[in-house]
């Protein structure tokens, strides 16, 4: 069990600056994402377009931006926990309990719930295709290639991922590139790319053909996939890769208790909390009136936020207000020698 001042939920650029601001209060936390890699909407949806509104930084990118928030919060030493979804928060002895899809647990007196427009969760095949071969043979992300060296990998989608997939494994394994379309949505340049290694023979593609079904027990044997005109073929794989995109979900965000309006949260300005005490609410997700969905806004609602996790971590503490410029204590916490 780990016990930690705040638990933040979601590391998108709000729960980033939030944990900078809990570190300068001299707070520990630690960061729940569902995604694999830390950055919210601006490393999954926007790594390479320049944003112009962030205060002081005239123009920077999605994944810049990212990175800069990343080396803000450095001397705090952080622990992030990625690929987890938080599914279950409940009221134990005056603090929270929580609980991720990997059953790490944490209890903690605060939680920031920093989770945007909910969690990214990859577009999947039908339940009756997925359900039992899941993170077994049949996947939606992949965390180990050499996992398909040398073995059958039917990958299915025309964007970048599944192109980009299709290229790297076509090195080392059979790859079979699977369409419902007959144009491919990706970068023409990958575009060119797997058509060159089909002519060299290096990897198959079938467009216009969608998954029908999955063979084998506890292992993949074979998938058979269906033309839009009927024609079945069957295809011989070890792995299924499924590269249909992102849909974003609140989840299990809606069973905790929390007021819910339209798909955000409702919180006091003062401090950012929500109808439960010591469960504060940040960026995208939380509502009130005059609320702008900006980066800049998420900022301040994290250090405010962060000041209303004080009371609850150090109840018989009081909170000083002071300057990182002159104060000593925030310097050395920032690591700074002087
Ligand atoms: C194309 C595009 C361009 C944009 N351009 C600008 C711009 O120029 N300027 C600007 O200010 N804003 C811009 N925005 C909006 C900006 O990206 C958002 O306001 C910002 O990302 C919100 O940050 P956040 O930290 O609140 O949420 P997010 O960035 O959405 O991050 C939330 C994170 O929480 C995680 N999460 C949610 N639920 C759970 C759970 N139960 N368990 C674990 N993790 C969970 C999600 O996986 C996600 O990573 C743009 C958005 C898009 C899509």
């Amino acid at each position: 069990m780990i016990n930690t001042d705040v638990v933040i939920i979601g590391a998108g650029p709000t729960g980033l600056f939030c944990a900078h601001q809990l570190g300068i209060i001299g707070l520990k936390c630690e960061i729940i994402d569902n995604l694999d890699k830390i950055g919210g909407q601006c490393i999954e949806l926007y790594p390479d377009k320049p944003i112009y509104d962030i205060p002081a930084i005239p123009e920077c990118t999605g994944e810049q931006l990212t990175n800069n928030l990343i080396d803000q919060i450095k001397p705090f030493n952080i622990k992030f926990h990625l690929s987890e979804r938080v599914e279950e928060i409940k009221r134990q002895n005056n603090k929270w309990f929580i609980k991720t899809s990997k059953n790490t647990e944490f209890i903690s007196p605060n939680i920031v719930i920093a989770g945007g427009v909910g969690s990214f969760e990859p577009r999947k095949f039908s339940a009756k295709v997925s359900e039992k071969l899941e993170d077994k043979s049949i996947l939606y992300s992949i965390k180990d290639k050499s996992i398909f060296k040398d073995k059958s990998v039917a990958i299915f989608g025309g964007g970048d991922s599944a192109l980009d997939w299709a290229i790297e494994l076509s090195k080392n394994s059979n790859v079979t590139l699977i369409h419902r379309r007959d144009e491919f949505r990706g970068a023409q340049s990958s575009v060119n790319k797997i058509k060159e290694l089909e002519k060299n023979k290096q990897l198959k593609i079938f467009t216009q053909y969608q998954m029908a079904s999955v063979k084998g027990v506890d292992k993949l044997d074979s998938v058979e996939i269906k033309h839009e005109e009927g024609e079945i073929k069957s295809l011989k794989v070890d792995y299924v890769l499924g590269f249909f995109g992102l849909i974003m979900q609140l989840g299990p965000i809606t069973n905790w208790g929390l007021n819910i309006d339209k798909k955000t949260i409702p919180v006091n300005t003062e401090n950012f909390e929500t109808n439960q005490k010591g469960i504060f609410a940040i960026g995208d997700i939380c509502t009130y009136p005059g609320k702008l969905r900006l980066i800049l806004s998420g900022f301040h609602e994290g250090a405010l936020a962060a000041r209303g996790c004080f009371k609850y971590a150090k109840p018989d503490e009081k909170l000083r207000f002071e300057f990182s410029t002159t104060s000593k204590t925030v310097k050395s916490r920032l690591g700074i020698k002087e």
